[in-house]
Formats: C-alpha cells, sequence, structure tokens
C-alpha cells in the first residue's frame, strides 16, 4: 500500500485507527488455522460510513480488502492473503437496541457472541446461536461463515436469527436489507445471500437479529456406551423416536478422556463414548422430554445414563464439551479439525470409515461432534513436523472428503470454505451453480477487492 493511500485513509479515520507496525500486522495475518499472510495495513473503523469511505477507497485504488472480526474462523476466511487492507470491525462493538416488546436486538458486527447472549439474558431473552469459539467469536465473523453452534439442532444457526442486515458494498455503497417485522418476503433475500458468503461479498457493519423468550428450564442427560457407533446410534434413536433436544453431542472415548483433565466426570465413563443431551423449555415439558431420552438411552444398552438437574454443574459439563478442541490441541502439536456432515441415517458409516482410515495411514484421530445434526468433527492429531506427515494427512483427509460426499454429505458445514476447502467446492455443488457464484461475486464486487483468494481459488496449494 503506497504512502499516498495510507495519507487517503488517516483522512477517514483517526491516525490511532491505522496499524502498520510489524507487531499489529503479524496479529491479524492469521485466524485459527495454520496458514497465514501479512497484510499491509490494518484499519479499525468505527462507523458504517468510515467502513464506506475505506470500501470506495480500495475499489478506486484496486487494494485488497479483507474484513476480519475476531480472526477465530478455521478455514482462513479473515486472512489477508493478497495483502492490502485487513478490516477490523472490532471496535464496532456496540449492542444499539433491545426491543423486548417485539424480540429483536440491533447490534454493531464487531459486538462478541457471548456478550450478545449474556446482556439479553439478563432481560429474560434468548438469542440461541452458540458457536464453541463464542467467547471471542464476533455477531459479524458469525454472519460471515453462517455459524452454527451446540443448539443448533432445535433452534438453528445463525442465519435463521437474521431480520436484517446494514452491510457495505466494495463500491463504498452502504445497503440496508431485510425489515423489523418477523416476515417478509419483498423480493430477493439479500440477507441470507450475505450470510456465510466470508467477506467475500459486502463487510457487514449491523445486524437485526431475532430473540426468543428465555427457557425456563434445562436438563443435561448424559449416557455412555462402550464405541463411538453405538453412541451415534442412541443418538440417531432420539430423533427418531419424535424428541427434539436442544442439544445432542457425541464424542468418542479419547475425546472422553481429555476432557476428563478438566472436569469431574461420573465414575463409569472412563474409557467409554458419550452421548450428551439437553432439553429444555417450560420446566414440565423439559423434564417430561428428558425422562424419555434417558429411556432412549438405556432401550440403546447405555452403560451408564445420568440426568443432570443442577444449573452449575450442567454449566460446567457444556464448558468441557466447549473445550474439546483447546483440549485436543493440548495433546499434540499438529491438530488437523475436519467438519463434515452426512444424512443423520449414514453416521454410522461416516464414523466407521473415519477409523478405517486412521488405521490405514497409522494416524491417531479423535471423533466428537454434533450427533444429532450427522456433523462430525474428526480431528487428526500428530507429533510435528507437519511437513514429514504431511502425504499421510493430505491421503487422510482426501478420503474422509470423499466418504462424506459419498454418503451424500458435506465437507464444510459450519466453519466455511476460506482457502482451506476451496479446490472442493466445485467437486461438490457442480460446475453450474459454482459458475453462478461467481457471477454473484462480480456483481457485488466488479473490481475483485472484497476478500481475494477464497471460495474461488481452484488451486491454493498443500494445507500442509
Ligand atoms: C475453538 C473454536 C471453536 C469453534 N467452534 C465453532 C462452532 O461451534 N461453530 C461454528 O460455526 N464455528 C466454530 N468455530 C469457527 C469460528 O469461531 C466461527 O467461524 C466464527 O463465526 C468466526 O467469527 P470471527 O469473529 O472470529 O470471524 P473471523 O475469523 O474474523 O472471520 C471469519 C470470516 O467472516 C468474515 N467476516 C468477519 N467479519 C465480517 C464482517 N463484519 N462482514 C463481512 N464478513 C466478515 C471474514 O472475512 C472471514 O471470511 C470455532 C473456532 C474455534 C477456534
Amino acid at each position: 500500500v503506497e504512502e499516498r493511500i495510507l495519507k487517503k485513509l488517516s483522512e477517514i479515520v483517526e491516525s490511532a485507527s491505522i496499524f502498520t507496525s510489524k507487531e499489529e500486522l503479524l496479529c491479524h495475518s492469521c485466524d485459527a488455522t495454520r496458514r497465514s499472510s501479512l497484510p499491509e495495513v490494518v484499519v479499525l473503523p468505527e462507523s458504517a460510513e468510515q467502513v464506506a469511505a475505506i470500501a470506495k477507497l480500495c475499489t478506486e485504488e484496486g487494494v485488497p480488502l479483507t474484513p476480519r472480526g475476531a480472526g477465530t474462523g478455521l478455514s482462513g476466511g479473515a486472512i489477508p492473503l493478497s495483502g492490502g487492507v485487513s478490516l477490523s470491525l472490532i471496535r464496532m462493538n456496540k449492542i444499539r437496541e433491545i426491543v423486548s416488546e417485539d424480540l429483536y436486538v440491533v447490534v454493531e458486527a464487531g459486538v462478541v457472541t457471548e456478550e450478545l447472549k449474556k446482556t439479553v439474558e439478563a432481560a429474560s431473552l434468548f438469542y440461541p446461536p452458540d458457536p464453541t469459539s463464542l467467547k471471542s467469536s464476533t455477531i459479524g465473523g458469525n454472519i460471515g461463515t453462517s455459524a452454527r453452534g451446540l443448539r443448533s439442532l432445535k433452534y438453528g444457526g445463525t442465519r435463521n436469527y437474521l431480520m436484517g442486515l446494514e452491510i457495505v458494498l466494495p463500491t463504498g455503497d452502504v445497503m440496508k436489507t431485510g425489515a423489523r417485522t418477523v416476515k417478509s418476503v419483498a423480493g430477493y433475500d439479500l440477507t441470507r445471500l450475505i450470510c456465510g458468503s466470508e467477506g467475500t461479498l459486502a463487510i457487514v457493519t449491523s445486524a437485526i437479529l431475532k430473540l426468543l423468550p428465555l427457557p425456563e428450564h434445562r436438563v443435561t442427560i448424559l449416557a455412555a456406551y462402550p464405541t463411538l457407533e453405538k453412541a451415534a446410534e442412541a443418538s440417531h434413536n432420539v430423533i427418531s423416536h419424535g424428541s427434539t433436544p436442544s442439544i445432542l453431542e457425541i464424542m468418542d472415548s479419547l475425546t472422553v478422556e481429555l476432557i476428563s483433565r478438566n472436569i469431574a466426570l461420573p465414575p463409569g465413563v472412563e474409557g467409554r463414548s458419550l452421548v450428551l443431551a439437553e432439553t429444555d423449555g417450560f420446566r414440565d415439558a423439559a423434564e417430561k422430554e428428558a425422562d424419555r431420552i434417558e429411556k432412549v438411552f438405556s432401550d440403546c444398552g447405555a452403560m451408564f445414563v445420568e440426568k443432570i438437574a443442577e444449573q452449575g454443574a450442567q454449566e460446567r459439563m457444556w464448558e468441557a464439551r466447549r473445550g474439546v478442541l483447546t483440549a485436543l490441541a493440548k495433546l499434540k502439536p499438529v491438530t488437523v479439525l475436519e467438519d463434515v456432515t452426512v444424512p443423520r441415517s449414514r453416521v454410522v458409516e461416516m464414523i466407521r470409515s473415519i477409523a478405517e482410515t486412521g488405521r490405514k495411514h497409522e494416524l491417531l484421530i479423535a471423533t466428537f461432534g454434533h450427533g444429532g445434526e450427522g456433523n462430525l468433527h474428526p480431528t487428526i492429531l500428530v507429533d510435528g513436523p507437519i511437513s514429514e506427515n504431511a502425504p499421510r494427512l493430505e491421503a487422510a483427509v482426501m478420503e474422509i472428503y470423499e466418504t462424506a460426499l459419498s454418503l451424500g454429505g458435506t465437507l464444510s458445514s459450519e466453519h466455511g470454505i476460506g482457502i482451506e476447502k476451496t479446490s472442493f467446492l466445485k467437486k461438490e455443488i457442480g460446475e453450474f451453480p459454482f459458475e453462478t457464484m461467481k457471477r454473484l461475486k462480480d456483481a457485488f464486487d466488479p473490481r475483485g477487492i472484497l476478500n481475494p483468494g477464497k471460495l474461488f481459488a481452484l488451486d491454493p496449494g498443500s494445507r500442509f
């Protein structure tokens, strides 16, 4: 970025919001993947007007512009691959309005997900999306990746709570989408087009998010099985018996062992795979549904079943579940986290195939995930260095992708395509949808300055 462009940026935001030091550039060069690429300048705007002026300048000057939230992404979306400007939205962090009687909230893009959830809970309201990164991730990043979370099974993900957006187009035009009403079908659904577009179409500056009344009561149910397949069968049976718990998670024995280092699990659980469920709603209904799930778990041959009613104990259990990735990352220097979903009835086949892949390539794979949604996170754990393991990692990951696709699944369930999976996008969705998406990109971003190198690059190089 030339000096004269830095000067123009300093006419838009105050100089304290522009960073060019090596330290700041490094902090904005990566996300939660292993990749990195330095931006040339980091800018922290505080209003939609400033974002618009920066975008306009970048389009006029042909400078790459990469929107960024907290940088917790797992697909490389916020990495400024082509240098240019890293546009961090974290200073736009105000919760502007909570409209209780109409059940919505208006927030700026940089609000941290957990802060929003806690703030509305204080008013007995509920914002359900809960990616496990919620202590750091931002609403803008959640919209960029269409994040889902533990409670998506019953409540859906970020996409389902968007009523409207304020976005800035790469050309600098500010646009409002959606409405403050429960219903609106006026024209194309631009709100949901932006959701999951990974910062390639527009920059989200604020959002109108739907709220629900806070559930009165929650019950957690835990069941242990001899294998992950059995745990997955039990989780599938819960759904086929007509229950919709708010959460339905599975984890294999290695994952259980790791989280048991952070939380005292009941005796009888060691060495087993787990299913964890949560019911919520009015007290009677949540208790009744929990009893029903407890029975399904027992009928499926559980070696141990426990209902956890005390709120603190429930929260500790879910906190431990949220810590799974960190616990895995502590075990080995290299963790390769995957994100495949298959139809629920094929989960057991997918689990068997992952185990077979591990055996074949002599790789340790821990598998956990949102069993109720058919979404698995097989995580390959290796002793570094990564370069020495690259061929078998590459082969194992390819096998996992191929199996997921052959079972009618997807290889990106909630982490996005970013840089990590660009070579697979066309294969999964097909040539014509791929080209249609590119035409949409051209319509929003005629000079291709917004987050270049994401989604569509056909050969992004090896991940390993
Ligand atoms: C430990 C851990 C657990 C995780 N658990 C989950 C999970 O349960 N579910 C899940 O879905 N994900 C999960 N993730 C992935 C990640 O947290 C989510 O993708 C999250 O939504 C990213 O938010 P962020 O603010 O960190 O965004 P960033 O990583 O900064 O950006 C993500 C993408 O969104 C774009 N973007 C960011 N802000 C904007 C904006 N204002 N306008 C337009 N585009 C924007 C970026 O360009 C990028 O493409 C997890 C990650 C980690 C490290």
